[in-house]
């Protein structure tokens, strides 16, 4: 029944309908009856129906009503409709009822000939459509069937080779571009030619195809597992650290490990070899080398003795000190965290310049005569323009080339800097028709030195950057990175490294006990002139004596200070 093509008949008059019917019935072929115009509509709603024989006249809702009222419903709006009426004559009339909709006219008393061929029509035509969509249907189906075995192992269901090509492609564009994480493995299962030897190739298959889904039950669903070849597998772990990727290894080969294979009366264990490599631990330049990366590793494991975990080049990279001591994606995801702040605060920076342009009048002199005489609105508005269009062009550019995000930011954000500085300088040359003058063309060559000054301004830790990197030096000579001496040492780094170490003193926050007031004095006169600078730890005690930052009388604090200066 499923198949029927249905029809239905409005009549407010019963009589008509049962005539109708009675002239229409056909095998295949579902009639609906409806005597009102609501019915009617309900109706529509529940079935798929060929066509709707409609009667104009009828009391409570006539015809036209209904067509107007099944264009508003997505479910009703295609339904073809002929209507049926008994004034024939009027032309106004017919018009009406084809502007609702109607594809046709049956006028009454209806021929029987007329109706059944006219509805037979409708009929084929529909039987076409439903032929048409059942044949769309089943190419679709085969398609996707065509796709899944395409991508797929055929033993295991996992992704094939070819297919996981694909998908690391990807991924590692992805990782690139939003500068994160990705770990790949390589697994392999150890001895497996010797569990083919002695159970036959059957059993052999039975294991790929259970340790593809023990591999399945411990992965996540964002991770790419796949048959490599024979009893070799890969296993893409998108946005994972080598610190992750190792856990999940570990549990990953302990689970094999344990698992029992069974199968008509055989049974045996089958351990792994895995090999891990990770984005930003070994920086591979293409997806490839991800791969040939984690390999190298599984060759690792398998001639250090097979069931293990090994990562590559670990011992090599951490020993020869390429790689920070440190969990290197710790530093790295910690960069990557200041790296947004450092993206944000220049976009704020940006941003105010912006404002400053706008709003030239805005406190803008008084801080530096930085007034754009000369630059009209009209000039700014052209900047301005061009410089959207420079924005777009850099971001079209960035992506033909597959630069990264942070990369196409930064070329953006030079070119919104050399525009707004060029604004604040009151660029005269820019829109001037015809050569330049000799001034002129001074000015000119002078921008790129003026731009990079000015751009300096904003180097913003650079200052800083200094104090941090020499706090470990001593003023005696002894200290580190660089083994600076006395006024070598930035006087910065001199005052942080003496405030640090005296905090540290007398904080009770530390591991270390607690020193005593009067052993604090003694420490800092013991390294004034070779931990610290005795100048400032002079300034220091008479600080400590002014403000009584230490209960120690005066009298032992100066005891001290005659110390620093004799020594
Ligand atoms: P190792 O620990 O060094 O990995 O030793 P192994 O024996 O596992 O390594 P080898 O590469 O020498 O042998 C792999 C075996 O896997 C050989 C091959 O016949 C078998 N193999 C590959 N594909 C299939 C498969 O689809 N079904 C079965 N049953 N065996 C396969
Ligand atoms: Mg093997
Ligand atoms: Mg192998």
């Amino acid at each position: 029944m499923e198949n029927n093509i249905k029809i239905l008949l409005v009549d407010d008059r019963k009589e008509n309908l049962v005539t109708l019917k009675a002239i229409l019935e056909a095998p295949g072929l579902e009639i609906l009856t409806a005597t009102s115009g609501n019915e009617a509509l309900g109706l529509m709603l529940e079935h798929e129906l060929a066509v709707v024989l409609l009667d104009v006249h009828m009391p409570d809702m006539d015809g036209f009503e209904v067509a107007e009222l099944m264009r508003r419903k997505e479910k009703t709006k295609y339904i073809p409709i002929i209507f049926v009426t008994a004034i024939s004559k009027d032309k106004q009339y017919i018009f009406k009822g084809y502007e609702t909709g109607a594809v046709d006219y049956l006028f009454k008393p209806l021929d029987p000939v007329v109706l059944k061929s006219k509805i037979n029509i409708f009929l084929e035509l529909c039987r076409n459509k439903q032929e048409l969509e059942e044949s769309k249907r089943q190419i679709e189906a085969k398609n996707k069937r065509l796709k899944e075995i395409s991508i797929r192992d055929g033993l295991t269901g996992l992704y094939n080779h070819l297919h996981f090509k694909e998908i690391l492609l990807r991924e590692f564009e992805l990782a690139k571009r939003n500068e994160t994480d990705i770990s790949c493995f390589m697994i392999d299962l150890d001895y497996f030619k010797d569990v083919n030897d002695t159970f036959g190739h059957t059993f052999g298959d039975f294991v790929l195809e259970s340790f593809a889904a023990l591999g399945n039950r411990v992965i996540r669903k964002t991770d790419v597992f796949a048959r490599y070849g024979g009893e070799e597998f890969v296993l893409l772990l998108p946005h994972t650290g080598l610190d992750g990727a190792r856990v999940l290894a570990e549990k990953f080969r302990q689970k094999a490990e344990a698992y029992l294979y069974q199968q008509d009366g055989h049974s045996r264990r089958v351990t792994i070899s895995i090999g891990i490599s990770s984005y930003f631990f070994h920086h591979p330049q293409k997806p490839a080398d991800l791969i040939s990366f984690a390999d190298k590793a599984l060759y690792r494991a398998k001639a250090e003795g097979r069931n293990q975990v090994r990562v590559y080049l670990e011992e090599e990279l951490l020993k020869t000190g390429t790689l920070n001591k440190q969990p290197p994606e710790m530093l790295f995801s910690l960069r990557e965290r200041l790296k947004k702040i450092l993206e944000n605060t220049k976009k704020n920076i940006l941003a105010s310049f912006e404002t400053l342009i706008q709003h030239p009048g805005n406190n803008i002199s008084e801080n530096g005569n930085i007034n754009r005489d000369g630059n009209n609105n009209s000039e700014v508005s052209i900047n301005r323009e061009n410089n959207r269009r420079i924005q777009e062009t850099l971001e079209l550019m960035g992506e033909r080339l597959g630069l990264s995000r942070n990369l196409v930011q930064t070329f953006k954000r030079a070119a919104m800097l050399h525009d707004l500085f060029k604004t604040f300088l009151g660029d005269k040359t820019a829109l001037k028709p015809g050569p330049l003058d000799r001034q002129e063309q001074m000015d000119i060559e002078d921008y790129p030195f003026m731009l990079e000054e000015l751009t300096r301004t904003f180097d913003i830790f650079a200052q800083e950057r200094v104090i941090l990197r020499y706090h470990h030096e001593n003023y005696d000579g002894s200290g580190y990175p660089d083994g600076l001496k006395g006024a070598e040492v930035p006087i910065g780094a001199r005052l942080f490294a003496l405030v640090d170490a005296f905090v540290a003193m007398t904080s009770n926050r530390y591991y270390r006990p607690v020193l005593k007031p009067e052993e604090v004095v003694d420490e800092l006169v013991k390294q004034a002139g070779n931990q610290f600078d005795p100048m400032l730890v002079n300034h220091l005690l008479d600080i400590i004596k002014e403000k009584q930052l230490l209960p120690v009388p005066k009298a032992r604090l100066r005891e001290a200070q005659k110390k620093i200066w004799s020594e």
